[in-house]
């Protein structure tokens, strides 16, 4: 066992872990960057990025289906799931590539292997080298991994990792939980002609999302063939030859969907198992991640968590600013993390972004607050795109004047959603937004004009 000494460890490579080695090394810090499995973690090996290459694709086939809307007509179009899996293991790739390029032209220490703690202080790291790291400070960035049911016959269920290697496309796809992962892939899979079912326990999808946004959702997801129970708890999945037959409880009845294949998508819990924390005196739940305080510290000094694995929210980009927060902070500053202002998309079809807060928490408040609905059937660039679908809900707080809240629904969401985080983290007001000039023909636009609605100025549609 080798012995190492460092200013930084950092256990864990995914977009909480690599982005503050990068940072910490561009600071001028010692570093060493430990991980069992794959640069770029889950986001980039099996979650954000390749489900995106999948609803990317997914999304073209279904325009082509649709082009004589655009005045193209494409006859004989065909699905080949292993080529769209293939190119989404390509860019997958070519970006872990690109990661590994950086750490090692930045100087970071990469080691693969399994760190695990001997004391607070100490890491043990078995790989093919095994190694005792000492450092000053240690953040861990371990993630999470998909929950799973207590039921009879889960096994028949897949996870989000395991959908995203399958190659042979199914007639029928029953997804159990229908948030963010099982909407997600209920597009997905919907757009490429499979009969799509979501089992959800609780009475509405994505619990986490503004309610009315969700609910303006469900018939984009009617249309699309996905069949959607809600109040239903899964009890036990069995296999009927080429089927598997997923029971739940409903109403107090007793119900069954059969599909070809199973997705279980029911939360993510924090990876802390095998890293060693009963060696230690760090505070943490298995269920619940590891406890920091808004410094991002564990109870422990010198010891941070950040990403999943702190459970604060589950997002890469919340992991990635994290990671500025607590190298920042290792250096002398005196940064908190507040989940406020961290927006948060959804790559439905229309896509869902959020940002700030919802009318429900406004309302939960007792905030004095404006609300405006802006459609995108108002918008030139919109009907361009074929994308007149769906609105913005835009909230201003009326004692300060400030943005408080965004909720998109709709094309370009994505995109749109970085603008009105800027404006709602600086705390602007609808005119220093109005007063800003947004290029035209653009979805951008809509932003202009929501800030005007806010003001009773609107000038493309009657607020
Ligand atoms: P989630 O918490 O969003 O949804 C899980 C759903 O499963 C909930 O609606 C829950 O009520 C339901 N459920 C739980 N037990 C059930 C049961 N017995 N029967 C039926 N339904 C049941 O979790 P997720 O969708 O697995 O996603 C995990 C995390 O990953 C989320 O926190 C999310 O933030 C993150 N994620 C984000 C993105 C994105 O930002 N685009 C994409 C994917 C995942």
């Amino acid at each position: 066992m080798e012995n190492l000494t460092t200013d930084l460890l950092v256990i864990g490579a995914g977009p909480g872990g690599y982005v503050a080695a990068i940072y910490a090394k561009r600071k001028g810090l010692d570093v060493v960057l430990v991980d069992r499995e794959a640069i770029g973690g889950t986001c980039l090996n099996w979650g954000c990025i390749p489900t995106k290459a999948l609803v990317r694709s997914a999304k073209f086939y279904n325009e082509i289906l649709n082009s004589n809307d655009l005045g193209v007509e494409v006859n004989d179009a065909k699905i080949d799931l292993a080529k769209m899996i293939d190119r989404k293991d390509e860019i997958t790739k070519k970006l872990v590539k690109g990661i590994e390029y950086l750490l090692d032209k930045h100087g970071v220490k990469v080691i693969s292997g399994n760190a695990s703690f001997k004391d607070s202080k100490t890491v043990e790291i078995k790989g093919e080298t095994s190694y005792s790291v000492k450092a000053k400070d240690i953040i861990i960035a371990t993630g999470s991994k998909p929950k799973h049911l207590p039921i009879e016959g889960i096994d028949l269920a897949i996870t989000s990792k395991e959908i995203l290697a399958n190659k042979k496309l199914p007639k029928s796809l029953t997804i159990i939980g229908g948030g963010i992962i099982g909407m997600e892939f209920a597009f997905i899979y919907a757009q490429l002609g499979v009969s799509v079912n979501v089992v959800e326990f609780l009475p509405r999808i994505l619990p986490g999302i503004d309610k009315e946004l969700a609910m303006r959702l469900i018939p984009y997801a009617k249309k699309q063939g996905i069949n959607i129970v809600t109040n239903a708890k899964v009890t036990k999945i069995k296999a009927s030859k080429a089927l598997k037959t997923v029971y739940y409880e409903r109403k107090d009845k007793e119900e069954t969907i059969a599909s070809e294949l199973v997705l279980e998508a029911v939360g993510r819990g924090p990876n802390v198992e095998e890293l060693g924390l009963d060696n230690t005196d760090i505070d943490y739940d298995k269920k619940t991640g590891i406890k920091v305080n808004d410094s991002l510290e564990t109870n422990i000094d010198d010891v941070f968590a950040i990403g999943d694995v702190n459970n604060l929210i589950q997002l890469a980009h919340a992991a990635s600013h994290q990671a500025f927060i607590v190298v920042d902070n290792i250096l002398g500053k005196n940064k908190t993390f507040s989940i406020q202002n961290i927006p948060s998309v959804i790559f439905t079809s229309p896509t869902i972004a959020t940002v700030g807060i919802t009318e429900e928490m406004a309302k939960a408040k007792e905030l004095d607050y404006s609300v405006v609905k802006t459609p995108f059937s108002t918008n030139g660039k919109a009907l361009i795109l074929d994308a007149e679908r769906g609105y913005i809900k835009l909230l201003k707080d009326n004692k300060t004047n400030h943005l408080i809240g965004a909720m998109i629904l709709g094309e370009e969401a994505e995109n749109l959603i970085a603008t009105y985080t800027l404006a709602i983290t600086n705390k602007l007001k609808p005119e220093e937004v109005y007063e800003t000039v947004f290029a035209h023909p653009t979805i951008q636009e809509l932003v202009h004009e929501s800030a005007l609605g806010l003001d009773k100025l609107a000038i493309h549609y009657i607020e």
